[in-house]
């Protein structure tokens, strides 16, 4: 779609380019979405395709794990070769296949820009909330913050970035990616928005579940807590792909399932 208010493009090399941002700029990652609407508000766009930043990196030492960058785009991440013992990168592959987005949309849209976007089909923001990743974000004064998947994305499409930060990686720990880990999801037609994405993991403190796309938000809590007591009722959502009520219904049967899968029955 044309956005006819922009009046210049900028491509950023440094990050420089990306200081002094304000409320009248769009960074623009794939641009799968921000091409998507009308962007009336917007006067500037701020391509961050043109960082080079290097897509994947495994990391050693204390930050043993995978650094992804923010403009690393869904294609990269499900066509990389991860270390064997990382038995939970084939969830990678069907979080990808869990958005609405065509494999043509794969080749476009990254990761940061699905995380930026804080919806609850947000497949990207399922993945890495269930595997504890880190974001780090850089801020317009030049410093940077860290924050977890949990306190970025706080309700849908509602995020803790504030008016000129951008998301520059996500990484994800070495530990994480090792575990065991189930994916389940529903959709009410085949090929449709998830109506409900559950991810069982198990991890050093015992089975852990994560509950998203029939929230607001995503919810990480230990298997012997109860849906009802881990999610406030005010959370589950209804819209064009299921109602509330049904999505509940379904995510208590996808945790059971997974639970069982790991090996964790409820
Ligand atoms: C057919 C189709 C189906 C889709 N299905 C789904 C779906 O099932 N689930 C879903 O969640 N989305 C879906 N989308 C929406 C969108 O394509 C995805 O969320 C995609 O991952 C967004 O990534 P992008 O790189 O294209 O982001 P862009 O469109 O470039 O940006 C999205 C937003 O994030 C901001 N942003 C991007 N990167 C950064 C960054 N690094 N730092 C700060 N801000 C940033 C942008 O300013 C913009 O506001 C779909 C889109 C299409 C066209």
């Amino acid at each position: 779609m044309d956005l006819p208010t922009i009046e210049a493009v900028v491509t950023a090399h440094s990050r420089d380019d990306l200081r002094g941002m304000t409320q009248g700029d769009g960074i623009v990652a794939g641009g799968t979405w921000l091409f998507s609407e009308q962007q009336n508000h917007l006067t500037r766009l701020v391509d961050l395709t043109t960082m080079g930043w290097t897509p994947l990196t495994v990391t050693t030492g204390d930050a043993e794990g995978l650094e992804i960058a923010a403009t690393c785009t869904i294609d990269q991440l499900i066509s990389y070769e991860y270390p064997r013992e990382w038995v939970a990168t084939t969830l990678f592959r069907q979080c990808a296949e869990s958005l609405l987005a065509s494999f043509k949309v794969w080749k476009a849209a990254t990761v940061g820009g699905n995380i930026c976007m804080g919806l609850p089909a947000g497949s990207m923001i399922s993945l890495t909330a269930a595997l504890d990743a880190t974001l780090l974000i850089w801020c317009p004064d030049g410093s940077e913050r860290t924050s977890s998947v949990l306190d970025f994305v706080v309700g849908d499409n509602r995020t803790t970035l504030r008016s000129g930060e951008v998301l520059r990686s996500i990484h994800i720990p070495a530990a994480a990616l090792r575990s065991r880990a189930v994916l389940r999801r529903v959709s009410l037609a085949p090929l449709g928005r998830s109506g409900s994405l559950v991810i069982a993991r198990v991890t050093a403190s015992g089975p852990q579940i994560c509950v998203s796309g029939a929230t607001d938000r995503p919810y990480i809590f230990p298997a012997s807590m109860s849906l009802y007591e881990a999610i406030p009722e005010a959370a589950w959502y209804t819209d064009a792909h299921g109602a509330a009520d049904w999505r509940r219904s379904v995510t208590a049967l996808l945790v059971e399932e997974s639970l069982a899968e790991i090996g964790s029955p409820t």
